[in-house]
């Protein structure tokens, strides 16, 4: 059963990577993900995950895991503050440590509960943002900023410092990473 759903939503992901032209040529779907058994890791915000309907299939399909995702949150309290880690985490979909396993490239579905600031941070990875569900402002060093709903992408640079602000309410992303640093993690206070 857990299998199943994690399948469903791997499926509903390829959906939306199928179906954005910026995605595709960001990087290619691996070719050789394998399912793997992840320890159950929850998070405060899979309450609010759960709770907030949207029809979007990737949105429910996420839904659907929430309570057996190995969720993750790269950083830590004193970085962000007690309420950061009340209303963020991310799960990730496929990578090296995936709940479909691949060196070929990394996927996470990330969420951000409402009214929440996710300050200036880097990595080295290429990363692009698909957003599944909600609305985000996005800022990013040399670019213009720009509120993202439903279907917009935006890339970030390798070590391009970026932000992000929920302004009209939570955001659920779907996140891809490319090139050198792809297996590092994002790095705080670094514009
Ligand atoms: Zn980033």
């Amino acid at each position: 059963m857990k299998q199943y759903l994690f399948q469903e939503l791997l499926h509903a992901a390829h959906e939306v990577y199928s179906s954005t032209d910026a995605l595709k040529q960001f990087a290619p779907w691996p070719s050789d993900l394998l399912y793997v058994e992840r320890p159950v890791q929850p998070v405060p915000a899979i309450r609010q995950i759960k709770m907030w309907s949207d029809e979007h299939p990737l949105h429910t399909a996420t839904q659907q895991v929430a309570d057996i995702g190995d969720w993750k949150q790269t950083y830590r309290e004193d970085e962000v503050g007690f309420g950061f880690l009340q209303d963020y985490g991310y799960l990730e979909l496929y990578g090296p440590n995936g709940h479909f396993q691949t060196d070929q490239g990394r996927a996470y579905i990330g969420y951000w509960g409402r009214g929440l600031y996710y300050p200036w941070h880097r990595h080295e990875a290429e990363e692009i943002y698909a957003v599944v569900s909600g609305s985000g402002y996005f800022e990013s060093e040399g670019a213009e900023a720009a509120l993202l709903k439903t279907g917009d992408t935006r890339m970030h640079h390798s070590n391009q410092p970026h932000a992000l602000t929920m302004t009209d309410g939570p955001i659920l992303t779907f996140v891809l990473w490319r090139g050198a640093g792809m297996a590092g993690l994002p790095l705080m206070g670094a514009r």
